[in-house]
């Protein structure tokens, strides 16, 4: 008999439930959400064995996942994971490095150093700029905007690690209306104020409108985006940035997916100008398919974010180039690894192919979605499709409908006043097949609220 070994194990449980990704339910049912109750028992004296304990992770986890991870799922901008991404993982796993600098981990300072080149490279951002891998758009931008609160305030001759925010001089911050919820607590938590925001107004597509913009001044931390998150559209950077800069404002950018549109030739264009910018964040978990959790924070003045982010002493700056010194994290897994894993088996051929396959794709919806009847609020630029039913009610329900199916998962969002939905096209396996069979339920869910309503109509006349 061969010994049991819990890593061959869980390899082939986790092959066994890569298989059924496809054709298993996206959200679980009700009975299997109640099989999670065989969760609830309590810690045990002595330890259980981890054939017992994969076994459960099996049989009840497993199945009460969401699908997430395969090519039925179109939830918020939720990529899955490469294969070669998870591969490698493993191997990561077993180093188990504390990543924060050279000394404790000298391949993974490598490898992260080598992830920041390419990233910047294929980004087409200022090679010199600093990347900070950290865990999410949320945490790497939060390195990014305290760096802009701290070099603002720096020009206004204040040092605010020593003095801190008593006393100091008034910022303003410039932000998007249709900016996304982490850039606001963000801004929250970094002592700014959501009452003190000045909002800057969007256009029909959720875009920044330039003549609408608040005037700008050398105190001003403007907030823009990549990526609007239900129509996918970009800021207009390049009538925006210069005039900021002119100013004398720091520029940041949430580029959460759609920074990846730069790396792509034929969707350069919606991003033009951004790298006229300060600061940008990008994540991998999303469009670049690593797994969660994994995100880049890049700042064009990296000395000054590795001042602020320093955490040998606040003003005394170490190693700068020290993934420590970068971001939130001090103690951190090396969260470049998995974008470098993942650029190294796509290529930039293949990254080009997979981001152009998924606008094509939600092309594909938008199209598929109008010939069924409903109406598709967006132009579709990118891998984002919103669209909505005849009345608020009609939409939550025909959601319902579709969700309800198992075959499907999509999130409601509101846009412009009224209730919507959202599809996002961001999963490596999406393929014409998986987007027919999408289509053919949201067909379904709209066809039965049409003959729904018929019948409404027609019980109405007799
Ligand atoms: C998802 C998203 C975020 C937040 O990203 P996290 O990695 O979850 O912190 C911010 N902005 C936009 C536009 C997003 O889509």
């Amino acid at each position: 008999m061969t010994q049991y070994d819990p890593l061959d194990d869980a390899n082939a449980r986790a092959a066994a439930y890569l298989d059924g990704l496809r054709d298993r339910r996206v959200f679980p049912d009700a009975k299997t959400l109640a099989g999670l109750r065989e969760f609830d028992e309590p810690l045990p004296p002595a330890g259980r064995d981890i054939s017992d304990t994969l076994r459960l992770l099996a049989e009840i986890g497993s199945p009460a996942t969401v699908a997430s991870n395969g090519p039925n799922y179109f939830g918020y901008v939720i990529g899955g994971t490469l294969p070669s991404v998870l591969a490698a993982q493993r191997l990561f796993d077993a180093w188990d490095q504390c990543a924060s600098s050279f000394d404790n981990a000298p391949s993974v300072h490598k490898i992260e150093s080598v992830a920041a080149n390419w990233l910047l490279e294929l980004l087409d951002l200022p090679r010199s700029a600093k990347v900070s891998f950290g865990t999410t758009t949320a945490s790497c931008g939060f390195a990014c905007l305290a760096t802009a609160r701290r070099t603002l305030l720096d020009r206004q001759g204040w040092n605010i690690d020593r003095r801190g925010l008593n006393g100091a001089p008034v910022l303003r911050v410039v932000v998007s209306e249709a900016a996304h919820s982490t850039i606001l607590r963000n801004l929250r938590l970094l002592g700014f104020g959501l009452d003190h925001l000045e909002l800057a107004p969007v256009d029909e597509h959720g875009r920044v409108d330039p003549e609408r913009l608040p005037p700008l001044d050398d105190r001003t931390l403007l907030c823009l985006q990549a990526g609007e998150v239900n129509t996918g559209e970009f800021d207009p950077f390049s009538d925006i940035v210069p005039v900021a800069k002119a100013a004398g404002a720091w520029v940041h950018v949430d580029g959460s997916f759609g920074l990846w549109a730069r790396a792509n030739p034929d969707l350069a264009y919606l991003a033009k100008g951004v790298e006229g910018a300060d600061s940008w964040t990008v994540d991998g978990h999303k469009w670049l398919n690593t797994p969660y959790d994994g995100a880049a924070g890049i700042c064009r003045h990296g000395d000054l974010l590795a001042e602020t982010m320093n955490s040998a002493t606040v003003y005394a700056p170490g190693a700068g180039d020290a993934q420590m010194n970068l971001g939130m994290e001090f103690s951190r897994r090396g969260r470049g690894l998995s974008f470098w894993v993942a650029l190294r088996s796509l290529g930039r051929d293949g990254l080009t192919e997979m981001t152009l396959r998924h606008c094509r794709h939600a092309r594909m919806l938008a199209d598929g979605l109008a010939d069924a009847g409903a109406e598709v609020l967006n132009r579709v630029v990118l891998n984002q499709v919103l669209f909505r039913c005849e009345t608020d009610e009609a939409t939550q329900a025909m959601r319902d409908r579709a969700v309800a199916t198992g075959r499907i998962w999509f999130g409601p969002t509101r846009w412009q006043g009224r209730s919507a939905c959202r599809l996002s096209v961001s999963n490596w396996q999406s393929s014409d097949d998986s987007i027919d069979a999408a289509l053919r339920v949201l067909g379904e869910a709209l066809d039965r609220g049409h003959s729904g309503r018929e019948a409404a109509a027609h019980q109405e006349k007799l």
